[in-house]
């Protein structure tokens, strides 16, 4: 009979660092866009693997000498190698059992409602292609960051491509919490890793929830060290959600304007751009209402010529939510403290003078 220690044992063997293991009524209230009980009706089980981003990656951004690792090995590397070849593994390992195996990866940008802000309607990708657009998102097809003209394929069904919220679905299968920042935050990795998932109709033993000590201090230094003010630092203004049970809550977060500062940076935090574009685009740039696609378009346009996505992933310039939240982690009572001989941060962190 296959249980969940044996699916456990063969993730880990595979290559997975973490294996969790959920119920699907855990989604019973989950909104119908975003609901995988929509993708596999048969389905009794989810099972989420997480792969530890290495903190050596972000090591170039913390020292301001190297941005591309860590889009390339620990985002783009788990979602387009590690995290499908495990899963890969994990599937024949339960199809062999007589069960079937969903597998599920990040695709992104697949779905009716924006992987970005999960609305409804035609919202942009102006990372990839800002230069074909015109600002109502005319001009091409497949570079933006929802399907629009999807539709159910039978009564009842959700319009494909449903796109569930990763972060979530990991709560669900109890390997972690939701910090203030909205990063998933798990006691072995704090905000360092990435998910996949795997649906199947055997009934396996659940994990609980997670429901060991508080991994979010709600120190906000994630807030703080964010380069655009992306993250809300005001502690009365965040979302609160109910998954299986289990209150998540986080930040009010201008997820737009974290997609412009993750992929531009800011003026201080971005060397490969000339101060005097920056300044350029100041009022929308430094503006502090919400950003507006017209804005995205622009600030990609701005952007583009200097720091090249068509090469991958686009580059990092910031992370800065992730670093702040592990030099807060690592130190005496954090979840990881003792992870590391060293600490990430061993200094004032860097911020360009112009
Ligand atoms: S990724 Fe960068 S821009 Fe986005 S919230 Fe984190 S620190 Fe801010
Ligand atoms: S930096 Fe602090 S507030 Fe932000 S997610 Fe990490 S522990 Fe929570």
């Amino acid at each position: 009979m296959l249980t969940s220690s044996m699916i456990k044992e063969a993730a880990l063997a595979a290559g997975a660092d973490l294996c969790g293991i959920g119920s699907m009524d855990r989604f019973d209230n989950t909104p119908d866009y975003f609901n995988p009980q929509f993708l596999f009706p048969e389905a009794k089980s989810v099972i989420c693997l997480a792969f530890r981003i290495p903190r050596g990656v972000q090591r170039g951004i913390e020292e301001g000498t190297q941005f591309f690792q860590y889009p390339s090995m620990a985002y783009g590397g788990t979602n387009q190698m590690f995290g499908p070849a495990v899963l890969y593994e994990l599937g024949r390992m339960i199809e062999d059992e007589g069960y079937e195996a969903f597998v599920y990866r990040n695709t992104g940008a697949r779905s009716i409602v924006s992987d970005m802000d999960g609305k409804l309607g035609q919202t942009y990708s102006p990372e990839e292609k800002a230069f074909s657009m015109d600002s109502s998102g005319n001009g091409i097809t497949g570079d933006r960051r929802t399907m629009p003209h999807t539709r159910p394929s039978r009564e009842g069904n959700i319009p494909p491509d449903l796109f569930i919220h990763f972060r979530l679905c990991a709560v669900a299968c109890g390997i972690g919490e939701i910090g203030w920042s909205k990063m998933l935050l798990t006691p072995e990795f704090g905000p360092m890793q990435r998910v996949v998932f795997l649906f199947t109709d055997a009934e396996l033993e659940p994990d609980p929830l997670y429901n060991g000590p508080k991994l979010c201090r709600m120190c906000l230094k994630c807030a703080r060290e964010c380069p655009g003010g992306c993250i809300s630092t005001d502690k009365t203004k965040s979302i609160t959600v109910n998954v299986g049970g289990k209150e998540c809550t986080w930040g009010e977060i201008d997820v737009w304007r974290c997609n412009t500062y993750y992929t531009a940076g800011g003026k201080a935090y971005n060397p490969f751009v000339p101060a005097q574009v920056f300044d350029d685009n100041a009022d929308f740039l430094e503006s502090t209402t919400e950003m507006t696609p017209e804005n995205e378009i622009a600030a990609a346009r701005a952007f583009e010529a200097y720091t090249p996505s068509w090469v991958g992933y686009a580059m990092a310039k910031c992370g800065g939510c992730i670093r702040a939240c592990v030099s807060v982690l690592e130190r005496p009572g954090g979840c990881m403290e003792g992870r590391f001989k060293e600490p990430l941060r061993t200094g004032k962190p860097w911020k360009l003078d112009r």
